[in-house]
């Protein structure tokens, strides 16, 4: 099975080769060239452990990997660095069911990918004969830097380099970044906000000079970025272990139509869900959850995607996002695989900020519904799902219970929870109506209160040493860039 890009300009390529090239070198994304015909057989995957799903998922869509190379990938992944046996773990309530995502090692969702990423990188640079070493450069709001140094941290051949605005990431998250040891990891906050980061990034990975400067040094860049591949696929598999694990505990009949909220920021958990259904998982609706930079609710209820707005830094900071990657894939199935109508737009959003898909296409939306919540919202959503039930749901989780509740849906609801509460303390504890306090206090107060051990992720944080502080301007990483990794 190969890889071609969304924009239809590009060579096909093998999955290894379009894990290392990331972006296809049109500039489109890589997408499959078919769905992998699976048959998924729900008597028997009910009866699977995770890393059995993972397996076939992995097997599937990434083909020219051999069946030992699946193993050894999957079993790095998932192995004792997650705090719960199941990797993912499921609470319910009435016919909504999260499925919570946030037992890795950095506490989101991106572990599941990111403990992978890294093996399957290596395993594909091995194949291809790629001697260079691998640059990971990272524009984080948060969760994507961390969880990108828990994986790729001290993995042979590689570098992380990590930057993360000053403003906007939560005290857990500061202290993750401050405190990685691993000795090829680089990490500088920015001045300025995620865009502003994210932005700079994207002027290095451009900048010809340093491209041919790293190549003449035996490096080059990979991304570690939720538009690689390689993270797309390991997402899948939890939808279909959800699935799964439903049909195990007679809460569906085989077959049953369930729906899908997702808190969004990028679309690429999302995406792993609609994958999830190209292959086999019975969905009715996706529910595609923003916070206040709602490009994607007015994108989905009507047609056109304008990113032209200010950039809001809300309380769900993983959400700040403009500009969704993901969704140039999501539009290049929807169009029917038509990569001259993706082209057409992706001009106009380069050109303009803006652009507004076809009626035939946004005919073909239908089972996408949107909505999204403010930072007020967020706060009372988790202190009323609190007061409800007496569960604890971090401020991202919170944006899609909210807007969960905005929508009417039939039958079972599966909401990805991608974050630990924990990670959000202060936020969490602020909704709650408690004093925050900022550090391990304001983790012990959080703990003692809704009556939740401390993650062993949390309490291991703080008697780690702070090695990273360097504050600097977005002008100055190309001189960091070159300084860490090249003199
Ligand atoms: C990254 C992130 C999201 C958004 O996920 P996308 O795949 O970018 O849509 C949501 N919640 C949390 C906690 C995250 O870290």
């Amino acid at each position: 099975m190969n890889y071609i890009s969304t924009r239809g300009n590009a060579p096909a390529v093998t999955a290894s080769q379009a894990i290392i090239n990331g972006i296809a070198p049109d500039g489109g994304l890589y997408v499959p060239e078919s769905w992998p015909e699976l048959k998924l057989d729900w008597n028997s995957l009910k009866n699977q452990t995770y890393e059995e799903i993972a397996t076939i998922i992995f097997d599937a869509f990434f083909d020219d990997f051999s069946v030992e190379e699946v193993d050894k990938v999957i079993s790095e992944a998932y192995g004792s660095q997650w705090q719960s046996n199941d990797i993912v773990n499921y609470h319910n309530e009435g016919d909504l069911v999260y499925l919570e995502l946030f037992h890795g090692p950095t506490l989101s969702f991106k572990d599941i990918a990111l403990q992978a990423l890294p093996h399957l990188m290596t395993i594909a640079a091995k194949k291809l004969e790629i001697v260079d070493k691998m640059v990971i450069l990272t524009a984080t709001s948060g969760d994507t830097g961390t969880a990108a140094m828990s994986g790729f941290g001290d993995v042979d051949r590689t570098d992380i380099m990590v930057f993360y605005p000053e403003i906007g990431v939560s005290d857990i998250q500061r202290r993750q970044m401050q405190s990685e040891s691993a000795k090829n990891a680089h990490v500088f906050a920015i001045k300025g906000n995620f865009d502003d980061a994210q932005r700079s990034v994207k002027k290095l990975l451009a900048d010809s000079d340093l491209v041919n400067n790293l190549k003449d040094n035996h490096m080059r860049f990979s991304s570690a970025n939720s538009i690689n591949i390689g993270r797309l696929v390991p997402q899948i598999v939890y939808y279909i272990h959800a699935y799964a694990k439903l049909l195990k505990h007679n809460e569906i009949s085989a077959g049953e139509l369930i729906n899908i909220v997702v808190p969004t920021g990028n679309f690429g958990n999302i995406l792993a869900a609609y994958y999830a259904s190209q292959i086999g998982l019975p969905v009715n609706q996706f529910v595609v959850a923003s916070n206040e930079n709602n490009v994607l609710t007015d994108f989905f209820n009507t047609g056109k995607y304008n990113r032209q707005r200010e950039f809001k830094v809300t309380n769900a900071p993983a959400m700040d996002i403009l500009i969704s990657s993901n969704l140039e894939r999501l539009i290049y199935f929807l169009s029917g695989r038509d990569s001259d109508e993706v082209v057409s737009y992706m001009r106009s959003l380069d050109e303009t900020g803006t652009y507004q898909v076809n009626e035939k296409t946004y005919a073909n939306m239908a089972q996408f519904v949107a909505g999204f919540a403010t930072r007020e919202s967020v706060s009372e959503e988790i202190k009323e799902v609190f007061d409800q039930t007496g569960y604890t749901i971090d401020p991202h989780t919170a944006v899609g219970h909210n807007v969960y509740k905005q929508v009417t849906l039939n039958g079972k609801t599966i909401l990805a929870a991608t974050a630990s509460p924990f990670k959000f303390s202060e936020t969490v504890l602020t909704a709650l109506g408690r004093q925050s306090q900022n550090g391990y206090d304001g983790v012990e107060q959080l703990s003692e209160y809704i009556k939740s051990e401390i993650p062993k992720q949390i309490s291991e944080l703080f008697e780690r040493a702070i090695i990273h502080t360097q504050v600097i301007e977005s002008e100055q990483m190309l001189s960091v860039l070159r300084h860490s990794l090249i003199n």
